[in-house]
């Protein structure tokens, strides 16, 4: 018979159900470093987005950048199928020209507290930028090394 069950008390039991009320209430372990503690979204200047983490760590993004990084899904297949085409050959992705304006952001709103959105230049506004993904893609050599040492 298991201690717990001979306890005349029951007080065993009852700090094991307790025990598991709190897990269930806490939220889980926060990391710090994707974390902010402020975020400033430059729409107007067209500066980009510049975010203070908890950690000390600072970021700076610019609109392309993000727009380039978008997370939503169709962005997502876009990427792949861009990745695809990159080693299909030389007569692909090289001999495409780039002259798109730089795409700046028209209006960010905040998501909760994990996230903003972003609504961009070219009309692309289902991109919710959590700071979990922010804080990865992180433009600085640190980061890169941190949080993407993985994809290399
Ligand atoms: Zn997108
Ligand atoms: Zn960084």
């Amino acid at each position: 018979m298991p201690a717990w069950q001979s306890d005349p008390s029951g007080r065993l039991l009852q700090r094991q159900a307790q025990g598991l009320t709190f897990a269930i209430k806490m939220p889980l372990p926060i990391d710090s470093r994707k974390k902010p503690a402020s975020v400033k979204v430059h729409v107007t200047s067209g500066a980009g987005v510049d975010i203070a983490w908890s950690d000390g760590h600072a970021s700076h993004y610019d609109f392309a950048y993000l727009r380039e990084e978008c997370p939503c899904a169709t962005c997502n297949d876009e990427r792949i199928r861009k990745s695809a085409f990159a080693g299909a050959g030389p007569a692909s992705a090289a001999a495409l020209p780039m002259f798109k304006p730089k795409t700046r952001a028209q209006a960010a709103t905040t998501v909760g507290n994990y996230a903003i959105q972003i609504t961009f230049t070219d009309g692309h506004a289902t991109g919710i930028f959590s700071y979990d993904h922010l804080r990865s893609i992180c433009p600085c050599a640190d980061c890169a090394k941190t949080f993407r040492a993985a994809a290399t």
